[in-house]
């Protein structure tokens, strides 16, 4: 069977590759010669998954799922959320998000924090809204080469180094994206 995954980061797809079943081909956009970047114009992550998973949907007529996920901080409101990805600015620049986050983060003691992920499905003639999380904290230095984004420095709860340093064994069990794919994975094989 597949399975278009709607979106660019070819860190996401692997992550989720590995955890479903070897009967389901994954497919990224560019897999399917699609190299537009889909404007992510909504206000939440469900919305924001939609608008991808629907484009490709209505676009090629395939089953797909498009992710948004990101970064919430609970000392800043939830802050960087669904701009994770362009905290610092539109380009997209993770240097500079991190920056600003510790930036922010300076004359505060709290560092609790989440990472949070919501799926928006297409399968079968049906739609899902699937989600994840994963809580932690921040940390005030970079530790780990490992995954991407603000991995680097975000200890997962109840482990003492960071994703970036734990690497995709714990992340496949306990991250968002593995959290969601469990639910994915149901709905994929249960139907
Ligand atoms: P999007 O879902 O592609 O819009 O990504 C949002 C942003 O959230 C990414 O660019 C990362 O900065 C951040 N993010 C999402 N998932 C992760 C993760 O697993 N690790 C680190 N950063 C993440």
């Amino acid at each position: 069977m597949k399975l278009i995954f709607a979106t660019h980061n070819l860190n996401k797809v692997e992550e989720v590759n590995q955890l479903l079943p070897k009967s389901i081909s994954l497919l990224s956009l560019n897999d399917i010669g699609c190299h537009k970047e889909i404007k992510e114009t909504g206000k939440t992550f469900k919305e924001n998954a939609k608008i991808k998973a629907d484009f490709i949907r209505y676009k090629y007529g395939l089953d797909c799922f498009a992710d948004d996920s990101g970064l919430e901080i609970e000392a800043l409101d939830g802050a960087p959320g669904i701009y994770s990805a362009r905290y610092a600015g539109p380009n997209k620049n993770m240097e500079a998000n991190i920056e600003k986050v510790w930036e922010e983060l300076k004359e505060i003691n709290n560092t609790r924090a989440w990472f949070h992920t919501v799926f928006y499905v297409h399968f079968s003639g049906k739609e899902y809204e699937l989600s994840g999380s994963v809580e932690g904290s921040i940390i005030l230095e970079k530790r780990g080469n490992k995954g991407f984004g603000y991995d680097p420095i975000f200890v997962p709860k109840g482990y003492k180094k960071t994703f970036a340093e734990l690497g995709d064994n714990v992340k496949n069990k306990i991250g968002h994206r593995a959290i969601a794919s469990q639910s994915l994975i149901r709905i994929l094989t249960y139907l």
